[in-house]
This record gives C-alpha cells, structure tokens and sequence, in this order.
C-alpha cells in the first residue's frame, strides 16, 4: 500500500492531513495524519489512530449529509488513512457554527462556557495561518473578493442545513454539537458553479459534549490537556456504529 503513497504527487500537506493527486483528473486523495496542532500551532502532538477514525467518522458524516442533497467533495474510502475526493477551489473562510458558547467566544465576550445560545451563530475566519485566522465579516469577505454575495448565501444556508441535520444526528447518539467548523469549494461542472462542503467533520473540528456528563469528547481534550484524548476519538466512532476494531490504535507506521 505505501508504495503508492510514495508515487503519487503531493499536492498539499496541511496540519491533519495530505493531499495527493488523484487517479482521474478533478480528483484528490486525502490521507488523514494522528499529528495533532493547537493554539495557532504552539501546540503540536499525536492521538493514536485519529487519522484512522477520523477518516472513517468524516466518511460516515459527509456520506449522510451527501443523502440529503448536501453536495459533498466525498467521493469513497480507499483505505484506513485515505479517501478519494474532488478537487475543488477552497474559498478562503472557516466558517464556524455556533449552538452553545465555547472556546474562543467565551473568552471574547465573558460569556460562560456552556451557555445555551438562543439561536445558531455563524461565524466567519479568513483562513491564514501567519495571522492567526482573523475572524472577518461578509463585508469582508465580498470586498476583498474572497467570495460573492451569492456564494455566502449559499454557504450560510448550506451550513444551517448542515447543522440541524448533524445536531439531530449526534443527539441521537448523546451528544451535544457545541460548535464546528467547516469549508466550501468551488466547483464548475458544465460551466455552472457549485458550492461543495469540502475539508472533513470529525472530533478535530467539532465540539461534542456527553448530553448526560458534558464530559468533551473532541479536541478540547488535546488542547487542554484533558487526557484520555484517544478514547474520546473512538468513543465518537463507536458511538456512530463505525469503529473500527483493533486497527484503531495502530499507529501511523510510515509518513506519506
Ligand atoms: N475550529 C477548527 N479549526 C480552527 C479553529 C476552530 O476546526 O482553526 C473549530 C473548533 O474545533 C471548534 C470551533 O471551530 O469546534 C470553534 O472554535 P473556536 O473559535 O472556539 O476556537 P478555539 O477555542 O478552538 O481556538
């Protein structure tokens, strides 16, 4: 298997995961990393299996959200670290959706953590690393050309749908979906463009609390030193139906 991976070209590697060219032109694999980053990358490390679990918990979401009619860049599963998917432009925004106050906005505003928020916020982050991320707004977005009026239209309705749907879905399962992050690609297919949810979904960008205990089972538990961070991954995948057994520890043996 990996002598594939040292074949093909890599396109982009980012802090979770590489991007290598695709078998068909318009394609990409995505290979998914344990390395770990956090707090603008001061913190680095590696969670045991989350390239694994992450692969398969965003195959599981994206494949849901592609059934009702969330146009995806999913594509299918080649192996436990890798997905094919289509090449889309990123357009530039994080955008982050909000149902209880965590993280950065409890710390911006003074607002407790776990403070249900009466309605869903959205949010905006020019994704630029030297910077820091700064969060931006549409006015932004449309003057520096980032994206067109019609295309955050389209992403914000994309990502409410997009929440509703996974917060019922994580409900159903115990837990609550706090906040996550997602990105949008162009994509052009018959000279008509699309917006396609790209990146992944999963517990590196998604905050999860237990419904019953609150206890976090997502990222936090890396960036806060929390512990027991490899559990929280695979609890989320067992909870989802979709662990996968004793492969789910191994670690990653060789780098792409
Ligand atoms: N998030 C992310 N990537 C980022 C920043 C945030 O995936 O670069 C996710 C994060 O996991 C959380 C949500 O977006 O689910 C909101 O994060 P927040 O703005 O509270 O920032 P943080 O506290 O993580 O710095």
């Amino acid at each position: 298997m990996n002598f594939r991976i040292g074949r093909r070209r890599r396109i982009f590697e980012g802090k979770a995961k590489v991007l290598f060219e695709g078998p068909e032109p318009g394609t990409l694999v995505q290979y998914f990393k344990d390395d770990a980053t956090a707090c603008n990358n001061q913190k680095k490390g590696t969670i045991t299996g989350k390239g694994v679990l992450n692969n398969r918990i965003s195959e599981y979401l994206m494949v849901k959200l592609g059934a009702i009619g969330v146009p995806t860049h999913f594509m299918r599963r080649l192996n436990m670290r890798e997905q094919l998917i289509r090449k889309v432009e990123i357009i530039p925004i994080d955008i982050v959706i909000r149902n209880i106050v965590a993280g950065s906005l409890s710390k911006r505003l003074g607002i407790p953590e776990g403070t249900v928020l009466p309605r869903s916020i959205v949010e905006f982050y020019y994704k630029k690393d030297e910077l820091g991320n700064p969060m931006v707004s549409d006015e932004h977005i449309t003057a520096f050309g980032w994206a067109s009026p019609q295309e955050i239209d389209e992403i914000m309705s994309l990502s409410l749908r997009i929440n509703d749907y996974l917060s019922g879905l994580f409900l159903g399962i115990g837990l609550k979906l706090v906040d996550f992050k997602l990105e949008f690609g162009r994509l052009w297919d018959n000279d008509e463009l699309h917006i396609i949810l790209a990146d992944e979904i999963s517990p590196d960008n998604c905050r999860l609390w237990d419904v019953k205990t609150n206890e976090k089972m997502d990222k936090d538990r890396f960036r806060r030193d929390l512990g027991r961070v490899e559990e929280a991954y695979q609890e989320v995948a067992r909870r989802l139906g979709i662990m996968p057994e004793i492969t789910a520890l191994v670690p990653e043996s060789e780098k792409p």
